[in-house]
Protein backbone atom coordinates (compact mmCIF):
# COMPACT_ATOMS: atom_id res chain seq x y z
CA UNK A 1 0.00 0.00 0.00
CA UNK A 2 1.65 3.24 -1.00
CA UNK A 3 1.08 5.26 2.44
CA UNK A 4 3.17 8.09 2.49
CA UNK A 5 4.08 10.01 6.19
CA UNK A 6 3.79 13.53 6.63
CA UNK A 7 7.02 13.99 7.18
CA UNK A 8 8.08 15.52 3.58
CA UNK A 9 4.96 16.75 3.41
CA UNK A 10 4.97 19.41 6.33
CA UNK A 11 8.73 19.67 5.32
CA UNK A 12 7.71 21.49 1.78
CA UNK A 13 4.44 23.23 3.47
CA UNK A 14 6.49 24.91 5.99
CA UNK A 15 9.35 26.33 3.60
CA UNK A 16 6.56 27.05 1.19
CA UNK A 17 3.67 28.71 3.45
CA UNK A 18 1.02 26.64 1.87
CA UNK A 19 -1.07 24.20 4.08
CA UNK A 20 -1.96 20.59 3.28
CA UNK A 21 -5.86 19.80 3.80
CA UNK A 22 -6.15 16.88 6.40
CA UNK A 23 -10.11 15.46 5.80
CA UNK A 24 -12.35 13.32 7.90
CA UNK A 25 -13.66 9.99 5.96
CA UNK A 26 -16.54 7.92 7.02
CA UNK A 27 -17.46 5.51 4.29
CA UNK A 28 -17.20 5.03 0.82
CA UNK A 29 -18.59 8.43 -0.78
CA UNK A 30 -16.33 10.53 1.77
CA UNK A 31 -12.86 8.58 0.00
CA UNK A 32 -13.46 8.00 -3.30
CA UNK A 33 -14.71 11.61 -3.51
CA UNK A 34 -11.59 12.94 -1.50
CA UNK A 35 -9.16 11.09 -3.05
CA UNK A 36 -10.57 12.13 -6.68
CA UNK A 37 -10.18 15.85 -6.09
CA UNK A 38 -6.45 15.37 -5.19
CA UNK A 39 -6.17 13.38 -7.76
CA UNK A 40 -7.67 15.82 -10.15
CA UNK A 41 -5.31 18.80 -8.39
CA UNK A 42 -2.59 16.53 -8.07
CA UNK A 43 -1.67 17.53 -4.39
CA UNK A 44 -0.49 15.75 -1.35
CA UNK A 45 -3.25 14.43 0.88
CA UNK A 46 -3.80 13.68 4.57
CA UNK A 47 -7.14 11.11 5.03
CA UNK A 48 -7.99 11.21 8.71
CA UNK A 49 -9.76 8.98 10.77
CA UNK A 50 -11.61 9.52 14.10
CA UNK A 51 -12.98 7.44 17.09
CA UNK A 52 -16.17 8.15 15.79
CA UNK A 53 -15.53 7.42 12.61
CA UNK A 54 -13.72 3.54 13.14
CA UNK A 55 -16.78 3.18 15.62
CA UNK A 56 -19.58 4.11 12.59
CA UNK A 57 -17.64 2.09 9.57
CA UNK A 58 -15.18 -0.41 11.83
CA UNK A 59 -11.56 0.01 10.97
CA UNK A 60 -11.33 -2.56 8.60
CA UNK A 61 -13.71 -0.94 6.11
CA UNK A 62 -12.01 2.37 6.46
CA UNK A 63 -8.29 0.45 6.14
CA UNK A 64 -9.45 -1.36 3.29
CA UNK A 65 -11.41 1.57 1.50
CA UNK A 66 -8.37 3.63 1.80
CA UNK A 67 -6.23 0.75 0.47
CA UNK A 68 -8.43 0.55 -2.78
CA UNK A 69 -8.40 4.07 -3.71
CA UNK A 70 -5.12 4.40 -3.34
CA UNK A 71 -4.24 1.35 -5.78
CA UNK A 72 -7.23 3.29 -7.82
CA UNK A 73 -5.73 6.60 -8.29
CA UNK A 74 -2.69 6.24 -7.50
CA UNK A 75 -2.54 9.25 -5.16
CA UNK A 76 -0.01 9.65 -2.24
CA UNK A 77 -1.75 9.29 0.97
CA UNK A 78 -1.28 9.69 4.18
CA UNK A 79 -3.64 7.85 6.71
CA UNK A 80 -3.41 9.60 10.10
CA UNK A 81 -5.78 8.97 13.51
CA UNK A 82 -7.53 12.01 14.26
CA UNK A 83 -8.13 12.60 18.47
CA UNK A 84 -6.62 9.22 19.67
CA UNK A 85 -7.59 9.58 23.30
CA UNK A 86 -5.33 6.81 24.88
CA UNK A 87 -2.23 4.97 24.14
CA UNK A 88 -3.79 1.86 23.09
CA UNK A 89 -5.61 3.29 20.40
CA UNK A 90 -2.61 4.33 18.32
CA UNK A 91 -1.09 1.47 19.25
CA UNK A 92 -3.58 -0.09 17.10
CA UNK A 93 -3.36 2.15 14.33
CA UNK A 94 0.31 1.82 14.02
CA UNK A 95 0.11 -1.78 14.07
CA UNK A 96 -2.83 -1.68 11.29
CA UNK A 97 -0.41 0.66 9.17
CA UNK A 98 -1.32 4.47 9.75
CA UNK A 99 1.56 6.82 8.69
CA UNK A 100 0.62 9.29 11.18
CA UNK A 101 -1.21 9.32 14.83
CA UNK A 102 -2.81 12.50 16.65
CA UNK A 103 -2.61 11.73 20.80
CA UNK A 104 -4.78 14.51 22.27
CA UNK A 105 -3.90 14.61 26.11
CA UNK A 106 -5.22 18.35 25.71
CA UNK A 107 -7.44 17.56 28.34
CA UNK A 108 -4.77 16.46 30.85
CA UNK A 109 -2.57 18.41 33.09
CA UNK A 110 0.67 19.41 31.08
CA UNK A 111 3.12 16.94 32.71
CA UNK A 112 0.68 13.88 32.17
CA UNK A 113 -0.21 15.14 28.48
CA UNK A 114 4.03 15.09 28.36
CA UNK A 115 4.34 11.80 29.74
CA UNK A 116 1.41 10.40 26.99
CA UNK A 117 2.93 11.95 24.34
CA UNK A 118 6.36 10.98 25.26
CA UNK A 119 4.67 7.23 25.46
CA UNK A 120 3.21 7.23 22.09
CA UNK A 121 6.23 8.98 20.20
CA UNK A 122 8.77 6.23 21.34
CA UNK A 123 6.24 3.81 20.13
CA UNK A 124 5.17 5.18 16.88
CA UNK A 125 8.97 6.41 15.91
CA UNK A 126 9.67 3.17 16.21
CA UNK A 127 7.66 1.87 13.80
CA UNK A 128 8.32 4.95 11.32
CA UNK A 129 4.96 6.56 11.99
CA UNK A 130 4.46 10.51 13.06
CA UNK A 131 2.99 11.97 15.60
CA UNK A 132 0.73 15.43 16.22
CA UNK A 133 -0.39 16.07 20.01
CA UNK A 134 -2.81 18.98 21.32
CA UNK A 135 -1.70 21.79 23.97
CA UNK A 136 -4.38 23.74 24.60
CA UNK A 137 -8.47 22.74 24.71
CA UNK A 138 -10.58 24.00 21.66
CA UNK A 139 -13.95 25.11 22.17
CA UNK A 140 -16.92 22.89 20.61
CA UNK A 141 -17.62 19.06 20.46
CA UNK A 142 -16.03 16.51 17.77
CA UNK A 143 -17.24 12.98 18.73
CA UNK A 144 -16.82 12.37 22.53
CA UNK A 145 -14.41 15.36 23.05
CA UNK A 146 -16.26 17.84 24.97
CA UNK A 147 -15.60 21.20 25.88
CA UNK A 148 -17.00 23.33 27.82
CA UNK A 149 -16.62 27.05 25.70
CA UNK A 150 -15.99 29.27 28.69
CA UNK A 151 -13.15 26.54 29.80
CA UNK A 152 -11.87 26.61 26.59
CA UNK A 153 -7.96 27.31 27.23
CA UNK A 154 -5.44 28.82 24.31
CA UNK A 155 -2.21 27.07 24.09
CA UNK A 156 0.91 28.71 25.71
CA UNK A 157 3.93 29.57 23.84
CA UNK A 158 6.10 28.80 26.31
CA UNK A 159 4.15 25.39 27.42
CA UNK A 160 4.48 24.62 23.71
CA UNK A 161 8.32 24.97 23.22
CA UNK A 162 8.72 23.06 26.27
CA UNK A 163 6.25 20.28 25.11
CA UNK A 164 8.02 20.01 21.58
CA UNK A 165 11.01 19.88 23.23
CA UNK A 166 10.87 17.42 25.68
CA UNK A 167 8.23 14.72 24.23
CA UNK A 168 9.80 15.02 20.27
CA UNK A 169 6.38 15.30 18.73
CA UNK A 170 6.35 15.93 14.61
CA UNK A 171 3.66 18.13 14.71
CA UNK A 172 1.50 20.61 17.28
CA UNK A 173 -1.96 21.35 17.30
CA UNK A 174 -2.81 24.61 19.15
CA UNK A 175 -5.97 26.37 20.04
CA UNK A 176 -5.79 29.77 19.30
CA UNK A 177 -9.91 30.37 19.32
CA UNK A 178 -10.90 27.59 16.61
CA UNK A 179 -13.76 25.14 17.74
CA UNK A 180 -14.64 22.01 16.19
CA UNK A 181 -18.61 21.89 14.59
CA UNK A 182 -20.25 24.25 12.49
CA UNK A 183 -21.08 27.11 15.03
CA UNK A 184 -17.70 28.37 15.56
CA UNK A 185 -18.23 31.90 16.80
CA UNK A 186 -21.46 33.99 18.42
CA UNK A 187 -20.62 37.40 16.91
CA UNK A 188 -16.92 38.15 15.04
CA UNK A 189 -14.66 35.85 13.76
CA UNK A 190 -11.52 35.90 16.05
CA UNK A 191 -8.22 34.08 15.79
CA UNK A 192 -5.73 34.89 18.41
CA UNK A 193 -2.72 35.63 15.35
CA UNK A 194 -0.25 37.01 17.97
CA UNK A 195 0.08 34.10 19.93
CA UNK A 196 0.11 32.21 16.79
CA UNK A 197 3.02 34.17 15.63
CA UNK A 198 4.93 33.89 19.19
CA UNK A 199 4.38 29.61 19.06
CA UNK A 200 5.63 30.54 15.52
CA UNK A 201 8.47 31.87 16.67
CA UNK A 202 10.00 29.81 19.54
CA UNK A 203 9.17 26.89 17.24
CA UNK A 204 10.07 27.82 14.01
CA UNK A 205 10.41 24.45 12.51
CA UNK A 206 7.98 22.24 13.95
CA UNK A 207 4.52 22.27 11.87
CA UNK A 208 1.17 23.91 13.55
CA UNK A 209 -1.86 22.33 12.94
CA UNK A 210 -5.21 23.52 12.95
CA UNK A 211 -8.08 21.87 14.22
CA UNK A 212 -11.88 22.95 14.06
CA UNK A 213 -10.83 24.65 10.55
CA UNK A 214 -13.94 24.57 8.59
CA UNK A 215 -15.14 27.83 7.03
CA UNK A 216 -18.46 26.50 6.72
CA UNK A 217 -19.61 28.57 3.05
CA UNK A 218 -22.49 30.63 3.82
CA UNK A 219 -23.46 29.00 0.14
CA UNK A 220 -23.95 25.12 1.66
CA UNK A 221 -25.51 26.16 4.61
CA UNK A 222 -28.24 27.92 2.70
CA UNK A 223 -28.74 25.21 0.34
CA UNK A 224 -29.14 23.01 3.39
CA UNK A 225 -31.85 25.25 5.10
CA UNK A 226 -33.58 25.80 1.50
CA UNK A 227 -34.52 21.96 1.20
CA UNK A 228 -35.45 21.70 4.35
CA UNK A 229 -32.51 21.56 7.30
CA UNK A 230 -33.04 23.65 10.05
CA UNK A 231 -29.22 25.27 10.69
CA UNK A 232 -29.45 28.68 11.43
CA UNK A 233 -26.71 31.07 12.45
CA UNK A 234 -23.94 28.31 11.35
CA UNK A 235 -20.39 29.88 11.39
CA UNK A 236 -17.33 29.11 10.34
CA UNK A 237 -13.49 30.07 10.05
CA UNK A 238 -13.37 33.31 7.36
CA UNK A 239 -11.14 31.58 4.10
CA UNK A 240 -8.78 34.78 4.63
CA UNK A 241 -8.23 34.08 7.99
CA UNK A 242 -6.52 30.67 7.19
CA UNK A 243 -4.74 32.21 5.01
CA UNK A 244 -3.13 34.37 6.95
CA UNK A 245 -2.93 31.30 10.02
CA UNK A 246 -0.79 29.31 7.09
CA UNK A 247 1.69 32.01 6.76
CA UNK A 248 2.32 31.22 10.78
CA UNK A 249 3.70 27.68 10.56
CA UNK A 250 -0.09 26.22 10.42
CA UNK A 251 0.62 23.29 7.96
CA UNK A 252 -2.12 21.43 8.73
CA UNK A 253 -5.82 22.39 8.25
CA UNK A 254 -8.59 19.99 9.68
CA UNK A 255 -11.78 19.51 7.29
CA UNK A 256 -14.75 17.89 8.58
CA UNK A 257 -17.89 20.18 8.66
CA UNK A 258 -17.34 21.87 5.59
CA UNK A 259 -17.61 18.20 4.01
CA UNK A 260 -20.54 17.27 5.82
CA UNK A 261 -22.13 20.36 4.82
CA UNK A 262 -21.44 20.21 0.85
CA UNK A 263 -22.93 16.20 0.60
CA UNK A 264 -25.59 16.76 2.68
CA UNK A 265 -26.39 19.79 1.01
CA UNK A 266 -26.33 18.28 -2.15
CA UNK A 267 -28.39 14.97 -1.07
CA UNK A 268 -31.10 17.68 0.48
CA UNK A 269 -31.43 18.84 -2.67
CA UNK A 270 -31.46 15.84 -4.52
CA UNK A 271 -34.38 13.94 -2.74
CA UNK A 272 -36.27 17.85 -2.64
CA UNK A 273 -36.25 18.23 -6.19
CA UNK A 274 -37.10 14.04 -7.00
CA UNK A 275 -39.28 12.64 -4.73
CA UNK A 276 -39.50 9.90 -6.56
CA UNK A 277 -36.41 8.56 -6.51
CA UNK A 278 -35.53 5.58 -3.82
CA UNK A 279 -32.16 4.08 -4.83
CA UNK A 280 -29.31 5.48 -3.01
CA UNK A 281 -27.01 5.59 -5.57
CA UNK A 282 -29.19 8.46 -6.74
CA UNK A 283 -28.23 10.35 -3.66
CA UNK A 284 -25.40 9.42 -2.58
CA UNK A 285 -23.78 9.55 -5.94
CA UNK A 286 -24.02 13.72 -6.08
CA UNK A 287 -23.36 13.53 -2.70
CA UNK A 288 -20.12 11.90 -3.58
CA UNK A 289 -19.39 14.52 -6.38
CA UNK A 290 -20.36 17.56 -4.04
CA UNK A 291 -17.21 16.00 -1.87
CA UNK A 292 -14.82 16.07 -5.06
CA UNK A 293 -15.64 20.38 -5.63
CA UNK A 294 -15.27 20.77 -1.72
CA UNK A 295 -12.17 19.39 -1.49
CA UNK A 296 -10.81 20.87 -4.76
CA UNK A 297 -11.93 24.04 -4.02
CA UNK A 298 -10.10 23.34 -0.25
CA UNK A 299 -7.00 21.60 -2.24
CA UNK A 300 -6.62 24.90 -4.02
CA UNK A 301 -7.27 27.56 -1.22
CA UNK A 302 -4.80 26.30 1.29
CA UNK A 303 -1.73 25.39 -1.66
CA UNK A 304 -2.24 29.32 -2.71
CA UNK A 305 -2.59 30.50 0.79
CA UNK A 306 0.97 32.68 0.73
CA UNK A 307 -0.45 34.12 -2.50
CA UNK A 308 2.53 32.89 -4.60
CA UNK A 309 2.75 30.02 -5.62
ZN1 LIG B 1 -10.02 18.16 16.00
Amino acid sequence: MALVTTKEMFAKAIKSDYAIGAFNVNNMEIIQGIVEAAQIENAPLILQVSAGARKYAKPIYLLKLVEAAIEDTGVDVALHLDHGEDFDICKKCVDDGFTSVMIDGSKHPFEENIALTKQVVEYAHAHGVSVEAELGKLAGVEDNVKVDARSATFTDPDEAAEFVERTGVDSLAIAIGTSHGAYKFKGEPYLDFERLKKIHGLIPDTPLVLHGASSVLKEFVDRCNEFGGEIPGAQGVPEDMIHEAVKYGICKVNVDTDLRLAMTAEIRRVLAEHPEEFDPRKYLGPGRDAITRMVQHKIRDMLNASGTK
